[in-house]
C-alpha cells in the first residue's frame, strides 16, 4: 500500500517555452480523429500508468500509456464521449473544473490528448502540511498561500464538480490532494486524472486503481486485503468518502482518521487498520481512543451544519457507505459556510479569515485575535416561505453574517439556487456600515438594493418598497422580503454584539 506516483499532469514542472530548435525535435502524435499534433519528445512527468508530454503550443498534454491494455481504448472512447453529457450546455464553465480527455491518441502508441491545467494551479497537497506551506512560501512568496476562505472556495468547486460526475453516473475513483490542482489566493480549482473515471454498472469504464490510501473508503481498504474474493470497486459511495476527507483536511489541516490510536506493531498493518477495519473518527463524541495527542482544530469551528455532515461521513459513514453525505449536500453547506466568515483583524494571521459560529466568539480560532471594526454585526436569517406572508415565524433556510461590502446574489435572494453555470453572479445588494467616530453606539448598518426588482421592508404592518438604488437600515427585528407571492424570500435581521 505504498504511495502511488501522481498520474495527472503537474504544473510544478516548469515548462520550457518552445523554440525553433525544439520544434525540429518534436514528436508527431496522431489522434483517432486523424489530427497530427506536435509534441515535445521528452516527457515532463513519468507515472506508473504513463508518460506525460506537452504539445508544441503548451496548451495541451498528451499521455502515452506504459501498458496499453486492450480494454483501455474502449474505456477512453467512452470517457471522451461522456464529455458532452457532463459538460452539457455549459462547456466553457465546466472545462475550467475538469481536465477532460478530448481525443484518443493512436500513434506512436495508445494515449489521450487533454487540455493543460491553467497556470498558477498546484496540487492541493502543497497547501496542507506546515512543512510544505513553509517551503512553498519560501520559494514563491507568502502570497501563494492565499487565505483560509480560498480553501472554502476551492472545496465548493470540488463538491460541485464531483456532484456533476455523480449526477452523470460516473465516479472519479481517485480523488486525492494530488489530483486536485488549486490556487488558494483565487479559490480556483481543477480536477485532473479524469482518464480513470468509473461508470457505475458499466462493463466498459472499469476501475484502474483503488485510489490513494488516505482517501480510500474503509470498505476498499478492507476488501483489498481479503483473500479469495472479488476485489472491491470504487463507486460513487467511495468517492463520497474521499470527498469528505478532502474537505476536512482542507479546512482543518489534518486527516479525520489519523489519530493517536495504536492498532498494530507492524506499521503497514497499523495503517491498514487505521484507514480500514479500525477506522475511528478523531472527533468521535464517545470513543476518545483516537484523539490526537497534540492540540488540533475541531470541526466545531465550522458551525453545526458542517460538524453534523462530518459526523455522518466519519461515524455512521465509515461502516455504512449510504450514510455518507452527497456531494450536493457538501456543496450547499460550503456555500453557506462562505457567507458566515469574517476577516481576521490580525494582518499577520495566516488564515486571514474564520467562521463566525452563531452564538460563539468573534475571536479568530487560528491566531486568537478579536474581530475589530463594527460594534455590532447584522445576522440575517433567510427563511423558507410557508405560504403565510404575515406569519410571525418561518423555518430558517440558512444564515448570513453581515460585514462591510459583503454582497447578496441570486443564490441568496431566490429560493433553491446555488452558484453555478447559468446562475447570474452579479451582486444584487450590498451591506454598508457607517461608523460614527464620536459615538460607536451610533454606527449605522444598511443594505443597499443594487438590482433586486422587488424588495420591501416588511418590519411594520405595511411593507415599504425599497427600490433599486435605495437602502434600508438594518436594526434588531428588521424584516425584509425579496420577490413576491409563493416564491418570496423572507429575511429576519438580528444584531450581534462583537
Ligand atoms: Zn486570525
Amino acid at each position: 500500500m505504498g504511495n502511488r506516483p501522481p498520474r495527472g499532469h503537474d504544473p510544478r514542472t516548469p515548462a520550457a517555452p518552445g523554440n525553433t530548435t525544439a520544434t525540429a525535435q518534436m514528436m508527431p502524435v496522431v489522434t483517432s480523429d486523424r489530427r497530427t499534433i506536435a509534441c515535445a519528445t521528452e516527457p515532463f512527468s513519468y507515472g506508473s500508468e504513463g508518460r506525460l508530454y506537452f504539445t508544441a503550443d503548451h496548451q495541451y498534454v498528451v499521455k502515452l500509456y506504459n501498458r496499453p491494455e486492450a480494454w483501455r481504448e474502449a474505456s477512453l472512447h467512452t470517457i471522451i464521449r461522456k464529455r458532452a453529457a457532463v459538460m452539457g450546455h455549459h462547456v466553457e464553465y465546466w472545462s475550467r473544473y475538469f481536465c477532460w480527455p478530448e481525443a484518443l491518441v493512436m500513434r506512436p502508441s495508445l494515449g489521450m490528448y487533454m487540455p493543460r491545467a491553467r497556470p498558477g494551479l498546484r496540487p492541493l497537497a502543497q497547501f496542507l502540511s506546515p512543512r510544505f506551506r513553509k517551503r512553498l512560501a519560501a520559494e514563491v512568496g507568502p502570497g501563494v498561500l492565499g487565505s483560509w476562505i480560498g480553501h472554502v472556495g476551492i472545496m465548493i468547486k470540488l463538491a460541485r464538480t464531483v456532484n456533476r460526475l455523480h449526477n452523470n453516473g460516473l465516479c472519479h475513483s481517485d480523488l486525492s490532494t494530488n489530483n486536485l490542482l488549486v490556487n488558494p489566493a483565487t479559490g480556483d480549482a481543477t480536477l485532473i486524472d479524469c482518464d480513470g473515471l468509473v461508470e457505475t454498472g458499466s462493463n466498459i469504464l472499469l476501475p484502474t486503481v483503488l485510489g490513494t490510501p488516505d482517501y480510500m473508503a474503509p470498505e476498499l481498504v478492507i476488501g483489498m486485503m481479503a483473500r479469495g474474493v472479488e476485489p472491491p470497486q470504487p463507486t460513487v459511495a467511495t468517492d463520497r468518502h474521499a470527498l469528505a476527507v478532502l474537505i476536512y483536511q482542507s479546512l482543518l489541516f489534518h486527516h479525520p482518521l489519523r489519530g493517536s490510536k495504536f492498532h498494530s506493531p507492524d506499521p503497514d498493518e497499523d495503517e491498514r487498520l487505521m484507514l480500514g477495519k479500525g477506522a475511528l473518527y478523531i472527533e468521535h463524541p464517545t470513543d476518545h481512543s483516537n484523539r490526537p495527542k497534540t492540540p488540533f482544530m475541531r470541526a466545531s469551528i465550522l458551525g453545526k451544519q458542517m460538524q453534523d455532515l462530518f459526523a455522518r461521513a466519519f461515524i455512521e459513514g465509515v461502516r455504512h457507505p449510504e450514510q455518507r453525505p452527497l456531494a450536493a449536500e457538501w456543496e450547499g453547506a460550503l456555500v453557506r459556510l462562505y457567507d458566515q466568515t469574517l476577516p481576521c483583524s490580525n494582518p499577520a494571521c495566516e488564515a486571514k479569515s474564520f467562521v463566525y459560529v452563531e452564538g460563539g466568539s468573534t475571536r479568530c480560532p487560528w491566531c486568537h485575535t478579536e474581530a475589530k471594526g463594527p460594534r455590532q454585526i447584522p445576522i440575517l436569517s433567510f427563511c423558507k416561505p410557508d405560504g403565510r406572508i404575515n406569519s410571525t415565524t418561518y423555518p430558517v433556510d440558512f444564515r448570513l453574517v453581515g460585514w462591510p461590502k459583503r454582497t447578496l446574489h441570486t443564490w441568496h435572494v431566490e429560493l433553491g439556487k446555488l452558484p453555478g453555470p447559468g446562475v447570474e453572479a452579479a451582486p444584487l445588494a450590498a451591506f454598508q456600515w457607517e461608523p460614527d467616530p464620536r459615538a460607536r453606539a451610533r454606527e449605522v448598518w444598511s443594505l443597499v438594493n443594487l438590482a433586486i426588482p422587488q424588495m420591501a421592508d416588511a418590519t411594520g404592518a405595511t411593507p415599504v418598497p425599497v427600490p433599486v438604488g435605495r437602502a434600508v437600515e438594518l436594526r434588531p427585528g428588521t424584516r425584509l422580503v425579496f420577490g413576491g407571492g409563493d416564491r418570496a424570500r423572507v429575511v429576519e435581521v438580528h444584531m450581534q454584539g462583537i
